[in-house]
């Protein structure tokens, strides 16, 4: 069995070292197909593969078989993130199936078409208005509003918080093109959810999952998380179930959502394992990166259950590994990236039998 994996991040890496223990073999296409290499920068393989760019009509026909056979004519393909262009997607479909189907990664690659499917299953999520002018929708919303562009748009970039009139006056002046202009949610929390379906369509939901922000970007993740009624966690993963359902989904999929008082709101989709899921490497039974690699290879699930208390921080800009800062029940994952300031470097997973431990370790850890 061979997996083939678009991208070649610390997530494809993370798929990789889940799934060669299972046997199973992995080759990474580098989504800009210009550079045409194979490689995986933590792993250290970086191969040649035949060049497969992009003409007026599409894919070649033929390049693209070049590309799948020096991949290793792999069983199935999947993607570390959702911006991949769907024509790639759809050229490498003739040759094998790509997990999860490409109906949903398009899906998540839109914020507006990630919100249609959303209202399409009467999931609720913020309010918003598509490339109108922002002036018309901060009327409407009510100031601040968020203006996020509908691709390309992850930790926090390209996003806009727009306070008032005169800055919605300032930004209809700009040519920023599609964007949704969002409602600014006061939330009280954000918590997600991951969950993997397999290919016959057995669903397993890992713990609800807090997670703090720092700019935009995820910094910590503590699971379960806490202060969620049974309603709500019930909630949270009826809605993943409609979503898992709808797309005929193989994979992990994670739901970034608000918790607004009693009521869940969906920020964000994710059709891919997620950093708001690291934690699973070291707190339950199967991580994610695992149980993607099952579902994708026809396997049965693992266990989703957590086995302690569990958080995770992420090493944004931090210049080497941290290996003075591990306790006895920390792991450390670096990912050997090229150091650069608001770059995710590497994480550091923590367990223990109470949150407060975590919490405290975290802190520790954080201050040291
Ligand atoms: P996103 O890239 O959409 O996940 O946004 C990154 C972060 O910005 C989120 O995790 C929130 O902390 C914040 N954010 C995004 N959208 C909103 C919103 N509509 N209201 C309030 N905060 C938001």
């Amino acid at each position: 069995m061979r997996i083939a994996i678009v991208g070649c991040g610390q997530l494809s890496r993370m798929m990789a070292l889940a799934g060669l223990p299972l046997g199973i073999k992995f080759s990474f296409i580098h989504d800009d197909l210009s550079q045409s290499l194979s490689c995986v920068e933590g792993l250290g393989v970086v191969k040649e593969l035949p060049a497969a760019t992009k003409g007026s009509d599409g894919y070649d026909r033929q390049k693209i078989e070049q590309l799948y056979k020096a991949l290793g004519e792999p069983d199935c393909i999947s993607v570390e993130k959702e911006q991949v262009d769907p024509a790639l997607l759809q050229a490498l479909a003739e040759f094998c199936p790509i997990y999860p189907g490409i109906a949903a990664i398009k899906a998540c690659q839109h914020r507006a078409k990630e919100k249609q499917l959303l209202a399409d299953l009467a999931i609720p999520t913020s309010p918003f208005f598509y490339n109108s002018r922002v002036l018309e929708a901060g009327q409407v919303l009510g100031y601040p509003v968020m203006v996020k562009s509908c691709r390309e748009g992850y930790d926090g970039k390209n996003q806009w918080l727009i306070k008032n009139e005169d800055e919605a006056n300032a930004f209809d002046k700009l040519t920023i093109e599609d964007y949704i202009i969002e409602a600014f949610v006061a939330f009280d929390k954000e918590i997600s959810l991951l969950s993997v379906r397999s290919q016959s369509g057995q669903i397993k939901h890992y713990s609800l999952t807090d997670n703090e922000h720092e700019r935009g970007m995820l910094k910590r993740s503590y699971a379960p998380a806490m202060d969620i009624s049974n309603a709500m966690e019930q909630q949270a993963q009826q809605y993943m179930e409609m979503l898992l359902n709808k797309l005929d989904y193989v994979g992990v999929m994670a739901i970034e959502f608000f918790v607004v008082g009693d009521k869940l709101m969906v920020n964000e989709l994710a059709p891919r394992v997620h950093n708001s899921g690291h934690w699973t490497q070291l707190g339950t039974l199967t991580c994610q990166f695992e149980n993607h690699i099952r579902a994708l290879a026809g396997l049965s699930l693992g266990s989703t259950q957590q086995i302690g208390a569990a958080g995770m921080v992420n090493l944004i800009g931090t210049a080497k590994p941290p290996f003075d800062a591990l306790t006895e029940n920390a792991k450390l994952y670096w990912y050997n990236k090229t150091v650069k300031a608001n770059r995710k470097l590497g994480h550091v997973n923590f367990i223990a039998e109470n949150q407060a431990i975590v919490k405290q370790q975290i802190a520790q850890f954080e201050c040291c």
